[in-house]
């Protein structure tokens, strides 16, 4: 248990831009820490009536920048280049810190900080409503947190106090650099966790579905019990999960995971990351977000098509317990 408290931000006035997965759950959790929390939102936007009905105040993006002395933006990615412009950097105080949860913009310049200000990074490794559900039982989620520019002198102090705010203390802190958190949370959402992960599972639904095998069988074989193994995976290693599988699946892991994911992936896994640090993949998403997102529109829905996601939505149902998660 680390020993970092919220100190630094004592006496700071904390406006947080954004209401969604990471928002919500900073503000829930910075209130409940003790400090001084106003949510800017754009009125009639789509989650200020949910920040109302939590209890908050909630006033325009300017009026929240203006007063305060920690901006957080927990805006898409894509708005906040234009929301720095338009909002932020006409607003903000100098001295005051910009916090930041990713730092895809800075670390891409598409956001170019005034050179008054500290800028800050406070990254929780985990979604949003997790942050929220483990400060709420009284631990954390482990945050990551960096320094891109320090005028106050006290850049490093505000963003372990931020997140020690939102329970990462409790869990635990790592030093990062902006370059560092951008380039490994992009490489590990799209080759492992959410491009990865996903196509695994499809291509293994698929293959079993055009064997002949029925559609419920093989949704519990390669989707619902994934969810098995990552727990132990996540609790104790590799070496917790092959304590509790059976020696039959051991055997089956070593002769044929290699044949799945072979050397020929890792190849691929580096031109992903290749694409990721000379910038390649944030010009074509901002290109794409530009464009009115056309691919990524016909990408989602053959996702959300899948027949996996039929027999999954029926099985769900069964499975009352899911839904209260
Ligand atoms: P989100 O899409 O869930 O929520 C975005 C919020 O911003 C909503 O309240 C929306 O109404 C508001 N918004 C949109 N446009 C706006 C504008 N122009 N002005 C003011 N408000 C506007 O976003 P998110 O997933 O919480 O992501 C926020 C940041 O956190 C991103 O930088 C993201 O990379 C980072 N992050 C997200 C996760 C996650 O689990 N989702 C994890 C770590 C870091
Ligand atoms: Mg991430």
């Amino acid at each position: 248990m680390s020993t970092v408290t919220t100190e630094a931000l004592q006496n700071a006035r904390i406006a947080v831009l954004g209401y969604g997965s990471q928002g919500r759950s900073h503000v829930l959790n910075l209130r409940d820490s003790g400090l001084d929390v106003v949510v800017g939102l754009r009125a009639g936007g789509p989650t200020a009536a949910k920040a109302t009905a939590d209890g908050f105040e909630v006033v325009s993006p300017e009026e929240a920048v203006k007063g305060a002395d920690l901006v957080a933006v927990l805006t898409p990615d894509m708005v906040q280049p234009t929301l720095y412009t338009d909002v932020i950097a006409p607003n903000i105080k100098p001295g005051a810190a910009l916090l930041f949860a990713h730092g895809f913009n800075v670390h891409f310049k598409t956001i170019v900080p005034r050179a008054d200000i500290d800028v800050i990074l406070v990254a929780p490794k985990g979604p949003g409503h997790l942050v929220r559900t483990e400060y709420e039982i009284g631990r954390g989620v482990p945050c990551l947190y960096a320094v891109f520019q320090d005028v106050s002198g006290s850049a490093v102090d505000k963003a372990k106090a931020y997140a020690a705010g939102l329970g990462g203390a409790r869990a635990l802190l790592i030093e990062t650099d902006f370059k560092e958190e951008t380039e490994t949370d992009l490489f590990g959402e799209q080759a492992v966790l959410c491009g990865g992960a996903s196509e695994l599972v499809l291509k293994g639904f698929e293959t079993l579905v055009e064997a002949g095998y029925r559609p419920e069988i093989a949704y519990y074989e390669v989707l619902h019990e994934l969810k098995l193994i990552v727990d132990l995976l996540y609790q104790g290693g590799i070496t917790k999960m092959l304590t509790y599988i059976s020696e039959t699946a051991q055997y089956g892991d070593y002769v044929s995971g290699p044949r799945i994911v072979d050397a020929a992936t890792k190849e691929r896994m580096k031109a992903v990351l290749t694409d990721i640090q000379d910038g390649t993949f944030a010009k074509n998403w901002t290109a794409e977000y530009k464009a009115g997102l056309p691919n990524y529109t016909k990408w989602k829905q053959a996702d959300l098509d899948h027949p996996i996601e039929k027999v999954g939505a029926e099985l769900r149902k069964k499975m009352t317990w899911l839904n209260e998660a």
